[in-house]
């Protein structure tokens, strides 16, 4: 089928329903008179309607959420958790339900929807440890009879604003600590699968989240700009785009937020002449296509050092041809893009690899899919000599459009990764230690894959690129995020003792 099927749907509600908010520990309706269609993507149709908050709605949110701090925050670390004890039992039970949600909005398959959640709760999990993560520092006898300790506080309301692509993961990458830590959350997820959000918080309530911890606000620009402004809030945590990641970070910074904000990718695999060309090319294939390209870390260009590139083209494409694209509740492979504007889109980039004379080895707009022909299709697509100067090879596509850049040597390949404008992730694949440990060293990028195709951190280490891929100080989780929902304070302390000693107007200094 082509790219350019589907029907007009918007407004072709199946089922009526419109996703509200969720507010002081309840499903509330909107009443801004604002909403945008959420589609199933694998059929093309609009199931139901979200809603887009207006400035009212916004405020009542953030309302909620700072009136339940000072409670939350206060409440004792074992208390705090207890709940996500009971969360991560009550997650890990009702993860089907969950993975379902997310494959009827988002279109990726089943058993990827279960990938994300697994990895969200890994975040969960080390949120539990939160008495550990939080201990404070202390210094015995510092000057005579003074000791220094520090402890870490909560910061109060902070925002979460999430993309498409996991509509689960990442909101559970801030959550778990934001909420452990004793801060209040306000989540504002993305307009096209809102309702993965919705569940998360019903599931926390019934963990015995108190009303006003965790507040879902669904809308557009008007909630982000309102959560960006609002002297309440005190932390901005953004995944998006890099245009929508940089606004965040220079309109929440200059309202005086501290803000992390993680943008796009562009990220390449470097394939050294002496690595296993199957293992390499399995690896191309998984990260590559796997929920349709459509993931920050996902491999979107092969750097084949030669002579390697003839034979691992064909190995890559040998094995696109078995892949079974399709609806993701059928057991298929790979499903459909989120929307059809941005099938249409990633689609374009095959037409621009025509025209700036790269080679198009597969081309995913041929697909023949195991789904209803109203689905947002594309095919894996694999593409040859793409030219440097092409857009194809210098912005994000964010689709299952694989690029293959020949270079003839290591340090080719690695000035080109360093040359490019995104830091998220890359991969090296190779046998030879001792350039892997020399890739690890030299690549300006935040995350580092040795064989290992997309290299996301587990939980207890921190998950973020650099250069346009992540604006701020902070990474998301592990160290960086309890650090970034808390802040440090130090105490210098002396309790009278017979040693202490008269009046000094000098500087304090240790004695
Ligand atoms: P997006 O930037 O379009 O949207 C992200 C969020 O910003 C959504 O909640 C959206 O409602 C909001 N938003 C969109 N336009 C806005 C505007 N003009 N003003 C204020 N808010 C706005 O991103 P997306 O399409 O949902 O997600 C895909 C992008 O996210 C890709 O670029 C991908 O690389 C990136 N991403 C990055 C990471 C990472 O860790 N670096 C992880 C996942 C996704």
């Amino acid at each position: 089928m082509t790219t350019t099927s589907a029907p007009a749907t918007t407004g072709d509600a199946t089922d009526g329903a419109t996703v509200g908010h969720w507010i002081d520990g309840a499903h509330v309706p909107s009443t801004s008179g604002r909403t945008a269609p959420v589609y199933d993507p694998a059929r093309g149709v609009v199931t139901k309607q979200v809603a887009l908050a207006d400035e009212r709605e916004v405020q009542a949110a953030i309302a909620s959420a700072k009136a339940a701090f000072p409670a939350w925050s206060e409440l004792s670390l074992s208390k705090r958790q207890q709940i996500m004890f009971s969360f991560r039992e009550i997650l890990n039970r009702d993860k089907a339900e969950l993975a379902e949600i997310i494959t009827s909005e988002h279109g990726k398959v089943v058993s990827d929807a279960l990938g994300e959640i697994a990895r969200g709760q890994e975040v969960v999990e080390l949120a539990t440890s939160i008495p550990q993560l939080l201990k404070g520092e202390f210094s015995d006898q510092v000057s005579t009879g003074i000791d220094v300790y520090s402890i870490r506080q909560p910061l109060g309301v902070v925002g979460i604003i999430s993309p498409f692509n996991f509509p689960a993961m990442v909101p559970l990458w801030f959550l778990p600590i934001a909420i452990a830590a004793g801060n209040t959350v306000v989540l504002k997820p993305s307009e096209k699968d809102p309702s993965a959000a919705i569940w998360l918080a019903s599931k926390f309530t019934e963990a015995g989240l108190p009303a006003g911890v965790f507040t879902v606000l669904n809308g557009d620009k008007v909630a982000v700009d309102g959560l960006l402004t609002s002297p309440d809030v005190e932390s901005i945590s953004f995944v998006g785009s890099t245009p929508i990641a940089q606004y965040v970070y220079e309109t929440g910074t200059k309202h005086g937020k501290r803000v992390q904000a993680l943008g796009g990718a562009k990220n390449h695999m470097l394939v050294l002449p002496d690595a296993d060309l199957d293992l390499v090319a399995d690896n191309a294939i998984n990260a590559g296509f796997g929920s349709a390209g459509e993931r920050c870390m996902a491999i979107s260009v092969v750097v084949a050092v030669e002579p390697v590139a003839d034979e691992l083209i064909a190995k890559i494409a040998e094995r696109a041809a078995t892949l079974r694209i399709g609806d993701g509740r059928r057991g298929c492979d790979m499903g459909p893009l989120v929307t059809e504007q941005h099938r249409d889109k990633v689609a374009s980039y095959i037409e621009v690899a025509e025209q700036d004379g790269a080679v198009i080895v597969v081309d995913g707009r041929t697909v023949r899919p195991d789904g209803d022909e109203n689905g947002f299709w594309l095919g894996p697509t694999l593409i040859d000599r793409v030219p440097t100067s092409s857009r194809v090879y210098t912005e994000e596509i964010f689709g299952p459009v694989l690029s293959v850049v020949r270079v003839e040597s290591y340090e080719e390949g690695l000035a080109l990764i360093n040359g490019g404008a995104y830091g998220n992730g890359t991969a090296i694949f190779t046998n030879d230690g001792g350039a892997a440990r020399r890739f690890q060293r030299d690549v300006q990028v935040g995350m580092i894959g040795i064989n290992v195709p997309i290299p996301v951190p587990v939980a207890y280490y921190s998950f973020g690129g650099w250069k346009n891929s992540l604006f701020g100080d902070h990474k998301a989780y592990g160290a960086d995020g309890v650090s970034f929902f808390t802040r440090q304070k130090a105490i210098t302390s002396r309790w009278l003792d017979p040693s202490h000693g008269g009046i000094n107007l000098g500087f304090p200094s240790n004695g």
